[in-house]
């Protein structure tokens, strides 16, 4: 629930910087130069440019944070084996919650189009996430 509360904040702070900007743009042009100046076209471009960077940003971090405590996922761990990529064992990477809340699992190889990446909520033992991880292939 934390998660998706910011991550709608981070939507409305995006949407209240873009009116800002397109206020203060507006601010130094006539009305309806839109099409007809082309700085005008091009501030409002660069703001909206600017905005999509912005928010690429929000997301990065988002994607990257516990969905319980939201701090930010530590230790990146390699899973799976390169040379047997294609069937056996599809190279994975896997990031924890410092607490141990959760552990999400990234794949590495996409073969059939962009995989989700997935998020597994941890039991009362914080360890047993790293069991996997510890046994040799
Ligand atoms: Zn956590």
């Amino acid at each position: 629930m934390k998660w998706w509360a910011l991550l709608v904040a981070k939507i409305v702070c995006l949407i209240a910087m873009h009116i800002v900007l397109i206020l203060w743009i507006n601010s130094f042009f006539p009305k309806d130069q839109m099409g007809r100046d082309l700085a005008y076209t091009f501030s409002l471009m660069g703001a909206d440019m600017f905005l999509f960077v912005v928010g690429y940003g929000f997301w990065m971090d988002q994607k990257y944070r516990c969905r319980t405590c939201l701090r930010i996922l530590r230790m990146p761990l390699e899973k799976g084996n390169w040379s047997h990529a294609t069937l056996f064992a599809p190279p994975k990477l896997e990031w924890i919650c410092p607490f141990g809340h959760g552990t999400m699992r990234q794949d590495e190889i996409h073969l059939s189009g962009a995989q989700p990446d997935s998020w597994h909520k941890n039991d009362d033992n914080f360890w047993r996430a790293f069991e996997d991880a510890w046994k040799k292939d």
